[in-house]
C-alpha cells in the first residue's frame, strides 16, 4: 500500500516572519518519536511510505504524495482542526484516515467525527493489524500493551533527517534528534496526560547503542530525549550516558523534576553534556514535591527553587521553568508577586507560563467539566497559551489576564534579556533568547487585544464568565484565520468539541 504518515506541530501557516524565525529555531524540532516509529514499521511491513512533518511552512497537503491508500496524522489538540480539514479532503480521496498523537489520546471520540480510525496506544503489532486490514472503521483501537521496544534511530534516520535537518540534509545548529530513555512517570499531576502512566525504563543496551550511533555518525548534534520525566531512575539512566567517552557525547535537553537533580548529580549531568533542563515548578502552592522542596510552599518556596537553579545552572547552560498561574490553590495577587520575585532571582532561566487547560483523560478536565467551567463552544484550537478556555475558580477573567499581563512584562524586559544574554556563549542560545523575547512581546500584543475585549465587549465577557454559552465572532475570525484556506471545511457547528465523551472511565 501507498502509506502517508504526516505529524502536525502546528495549526496553520506562520503569521508574522517572527513566527517563521521561531518555527525553524524551535517548532521544527518538536518532532515525536511515535509518528517516525509507526514509519519505520510500515517500512518493514514492506509498503510504500511517505513521512513528513508541518511546522507552518508550505500547504500541509502537499507534504505528502496524492493517491495514497491509507494516511496516518499524528496532531496536538492545539492543531486538531487543521487535522479534521485534512482528513476530510483525504477522505474525498478515498484515502483511509488515521490519526494518533496527543489529541486522538485526550479527546478520542471527537476524532472519530473526522477520522476513520483512530489510535490510542500503538505498538508494532497494532500498526501490522491495522496495515493487514484487521479492524473495524469507525472506531477506536489501543494495543492494550506497554510499549517495550521502538526502531533504533539508525533505522529512523531517514525520517529524522527530514523533520530535523535544514533542508532534510544536513544538521544546523538548532537541530536536535527525539530519542527515548523512559516512558510515564510516578507523580501524577491532575493537569498531565502522564498523570496515571507508570513509569517504566526502555531498553538500556537500544538506548547505549543509539548514543553510539549518533557519536559517531553525528557529533555534537543535540539530542532531544522526550521521556515525560527523564531520569527518575537517575543513576540507571546515567549510568548508560557515561558509556560514551567522555568528548564524544552529543549535548541534550530534557524535562525532568527538580528532586531528581540534586547533589552531586549535578556533576554528572554536566559530564554528560546536558545542555538543557525544564524543570516543571508549576505552582507555589501545590506540586512541592516535585519540585524537591517536601511540603514547602510561599516564598519559602520561591527561595529555595531560585537557589536550586542558580546552583543547576553552574552545571548546565540552559535553563526553562515551566509555571502555571490560575490553578484552584491560586487566590489573590500573591501567586503573581511571587512569579515575578522567582523571575527577579533566576534571570537565567527562561519562564514559561502556563495557563490550566483541561486535556480529556486528565482529572483537571473532569473536575473542571463536572463543575460546568469548560467553556464548551470554545474550539480546540484555543486550547493553548494565551487563550482562557475554562472560568477559574478564585479569578475574573478581567483581573486573570491583569495578573498574567503583569508577570509578561516582568520578564520580558530587556534588563533580564541582556542579563541572559551575558548568562552564555552558546550562539544557538543566544538566538533563542532573543527571538523568545520578541514572542513574549508579540504575546504582550495579544493579551492587551483580550482583556480590551473583556473591558469593552460585554458578549465577549460574558462568554469567557460562563454567563453565555455562545462563542463570540472574536474566536470565528482566529479559528478562519489559523486556518486560512482550510476553514471553509470545517463548518461552525463543527468547531464545536465534542468533550463529554472525554469523561474518564
Ligand atoms: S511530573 Fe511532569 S510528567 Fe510527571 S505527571 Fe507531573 S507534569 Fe506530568
Amino acid at each position: 500500500m501507498k502509506i502517508g504518515i504526516i505529524e502536525l506541530l502546528a495549526g496553520g501557516s506562520s503569521p508574522t516572519w517572527k513566527q517563521t524565525v521561531e518555527d525553524f529555531l524551535t517548532t521544527k524540532q518538536y518532532a515525536s518519536i511515535m509518528p517516525q516509529a509507526v514509519t519505520v514499521w510500515a517500512r518493514q511491513l514492506g509498503h510504500q511510505v511517505h513521512y513528513a512533518t508541518f511546522y507552518g511552512q508550505g500547504d500541509p497537503k502537499r507534504k505528502l504524495p496524492a493517491d495514497l491508500d491509507m494516511v496516518f496524522m499524528s496532531v496536538y489538540t492545539k492543531d486538531c482542526a487543521l487535522s479534521y480539514a485534512l482528513a476530510k479532503l483525504y477522505q474525498r480521496e478515498g484515502t483511509v484516515t488515521v490519526i494518533g498523537g496527543p489529541h486522538a489520546k485526550s479527546f478520542p471520540q471527537d476524532c472519530l467525527r473526522f477520522f476513520d480510525l483512530v489510535v490510542t496506544q500503538c505498538d508494532q503489532q497494532l500498526m501490522a493489524d491495522i496495515l493487514g486490514g484487521h479492524y473495524e472503521p469507525n472506531t477506536i483501537m489501543a494495543s492494550g500493551r506497554s510499549l517495550t521496544t521502538l526502531p533504533s534511530v539508525e533505522e529512523r534516520m531517514p525520517e529524522v533527517r527530514s523533520a530535523s535537518f535544514f533542508q532534510g540534509t544536513k544538521p544546523y545548529f538548532a537541530s536536535m534528534v527525539p530519542l527515548l530513555a523512559s516512558l510515564g512517570c510516578p507523580y501524577s499531576c491532575n493537569f498531565c496526560t502522564d498523570w496515571n502512566n507508570p513509569y517504566s525504563v526502555l531498553s538500556p543496551d537500544q538506548l547505549e547503542a543509539d548514543l553510539k550511533y549518533l557519536s559517531a555518525n553525528y557529533p555534537g548534534v543535540k539530542i532531544a530525549f522526550q521521556d515525560p520525566n527523564f531520569a527518575v531512575q537517575f543513576d540507571k539512566t546515567l549510568d548508560v550516558l557515561e558509556r560514551i567517552p567522555q568528548g564524544q557525547r552529543n549535548p541534550y535537553v530534557m524535562e525532568s523534576s527538580l528532586s531528581v537533580l540534586k547533589g552531586s548529580r549535578m556533576e554528572r549531568l554536566r559530564d554528560t553534556n546536558c545542555f538543557f533542563v525544564a524543570p516543571g515548578v508549576e505552582s507555589w502552592t501545590n506540586y512541592s514535591n516535585k519540585a524537591g522542596v517536601g511540603t514547602t510552599t510561599g516564598v519559602a518556596k520561591v527561595h529555595a527553587v531560585a537557589e536550586h537553579l542558580e546552583l543547576l545552572q553552574s552545571y548546565v547552560p540552559a535553563l526553562q521553568v515551566n509555571l502555571m498561574f490560575g490553578l484552584d490553590t491560586d487566590i489573590g495577587n500573591e501567586p503573581i508577586e511571587l512569579s515575578k520575585e522567582f523571575m527577579s532571582l533566576t534571570p537565567f532561566a527562561w519562564p514559561v507560563l502556563n495557563i490550566p487547560v483541561p486535556f480529556g483523560g486528565t482529572p483537571l478536565h473532569d473536575q473542571y467539566l463536572e463543575e460546568n467551567r469548560v467553556l464548551e463552544a470554545m474550539p480546540f484550537s484555543f486550547y493553548y497559551f494565551p487563550y482562557l478556555v475554562t472560568t477559574l475558580k478564585n479569578y475574573d477573567p478581567v483581573s486573570y489576564y491583569q495578573g498574567m499581563l503583569d508577570m509578561l512584562l516582568h520578564y520580558s524586559n530587556r534588563r533580564f534579556l541582556w542579563q541572559r544574554l551575558g548568562t552564555t556563549s552558546s550562539q544557538s542560545l543566544r538566538l533563542l533568547h532573543i527571538v523568545r523575547t520578541l514572542r513574549a512581546k508579540e504575546g504582550i500584543g495579544q493579551f492587551r487585544r483580550i482583556l480590551n475585549m473583556l473591558t469593552t465587549d460585554k458578549q465577549f465577557r460574558e462568554f469567557h464568565e460562563g454567563g453565555s454559552t455562545e462563542l463570540p465572532e472574536f474566536y470565528h475570525h482566529e479559528f478562519e484565520r489559523l486556518l486560512g484556506r482550510y476553514a471553509t471545511l470545517i463548518s461552525r457547528e463543527e468547531r464545536v468539541p465534542s468533550l463529554r465523551a472525554a469523561v474518564l472511565a
